[in-house]
């Protein structure tokens, strides 16, 4: 469904401005009632996002039916999205620090990066996510509920008060272990089949190559959230083409 704007009297109404920041409506527009100094700062922070983006935007990292996290010639369909936030260093600000002293900012600019992703990307980022706490966990629990049972406790202090406990510990290690084996091994195993690392991908390289960067540290697969859903509103996540299907000034 098309959205539609109606508010004339805004400063924003029907501008590249309105099409960058792809609020559902009028009424739902978080920026319309800035005051003038604030909505300047507005559009002065939007000029310098929009010079920091290739020519024709981001979004053909998520409108499109295709997963694009699939390295594979013909990517599987689109069934969710996954998001992740890159930082510029660009345009230099000044911010204060937990000392109240004024110092330069780390990331001038912020932006949510959206990518069409398929159920089997998802669940190789989710497989690598959760390998290790899964097998720490669940060891844990396994070993305490049998240790907590008498006649298996009991066999075990007959060599020692302290021998339950070492052995938890050894269980607890060697879960680790195999969580950690695992995950290694998936890694090198999905690296032929999904961009674990999301920057590879041509468009994220670009913004990279305009000083885009992760803010989340990686290791060696990109944090990613996976939704069901696209962002409904907010900085560049819609289409900037004025298309009447998508957008209507009224
Ligand atoms: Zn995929």
């Amino acid at each position: 469904m098309a959205r539609v704007y109606t508010n004339t009297a805004c400063r924003l109404y029907n501008t590249d401005y309105c099409r960058m920041l792809h609020m559902v409506n009028c009424d739902s527009c978080t920026v319309a009632s800035r005051n003038k100094a604030s909505m300047d700062d507005l559009i002065r922070d939007l000029d310098a996002l929009r010079a920091l983006l290739p020519e024709d935007g981001i979004e053909e990292l998520f409108l499109t039916n295709r997963c694009v996290l699939c390295k594979k010639q013909e990517p599987n369909p689109r069934t969710c999205y996954a998001l992740l936030d890159l930082g510029n260093h660009e345009p230099k600000r000044e911010g204060t620090n937990f000392l109240g002293i004024k110092t330069k900012l780390r990331t001038g600019s912020l932006l949510p990066v959206q990518l069409a992703s398929c159920d089997d990307c998802k669940k190789r980022f989710m497989k690598l996510e959760y390998v290790v706490p899964f097998w720490v966990a669940g060891a844990g629990v396994i070993s305490i509920v049998l240790l907590s049972y008498r006649p298996i406790r009991e066999f075990f202090m007959a060599y020692g008060a302290e021998v339950p406990f070492a052995i938890f510990a050894v269980v607890m290690l060697a879960a680790l272990c195999i969580g950690m084996f695992l995950k290694r091994s998936r890694l090198k195993r999905y690296a032929y089949l999904t961009h674990l690392d999301v920057m590879e991908i041509e468009k994220l390289k670009k913004l990279q190559e305009l000083g885009w960067f992760e803010l989340n540290e990686k290791k060696r697969y990109t944090k990613l959230i996976f939704n069901k859903k696209r962002l409904r509103q907010g900085v560049f996540t819609g289409s900037l083409k004025n298309s009447a299907s998508e957008r209507q000034n009224v």
